[in-house]
């Protein structure tokens, strides 16, 4: 397998070019066929770069979505930790209330 950018002879099981680790070897990441090509997988069809793509884009609302969750998390603390100061004050309410009347 002869390197298609520098012209390095190199083994045909290489998946990078020895010499300058050009990728002779493309693997799909979605079936993990391997092929001499870039772009779409022989096999399922795949576009690397569009899958690539996907999966960066996945991965961020991904995170995204944990950072909401985490908010929200906080969003409950709070009010756990609020409780007893709001529910005492309106208990305090109801007492001031009740000696009025
Ligand atoms: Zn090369
Ligand atoms: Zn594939």
């Amino acid at each position: 397998m002869e390197c298609p950018k520098c012209k390095a002879p190199n083994g045909d099981a290489e998946q990078f070019c020895r010499r300058c680790h050009a990728t002779l070897l493309f693997k799909c990441p979605s079936c993990a066929a391997t092929q001499r090509h870039g772009g779409t997988c022989d096999k399922c069809g795949v576009d690397f770069a569009k899958y690539g793509a996907m999966l960066v884009a996945q991965e961020q609302t991904r995170v995204s979505s944990e950072r909401e969750k985490s908010v929200e998390k906080a969003a409950i603390w709070k009010q756990i930790i609020l409780l007893p100061i709001t529910g005492g004050y309106s208990l305090i309410r109801f007492l001031l209330n009740r000696s009025r009347a």
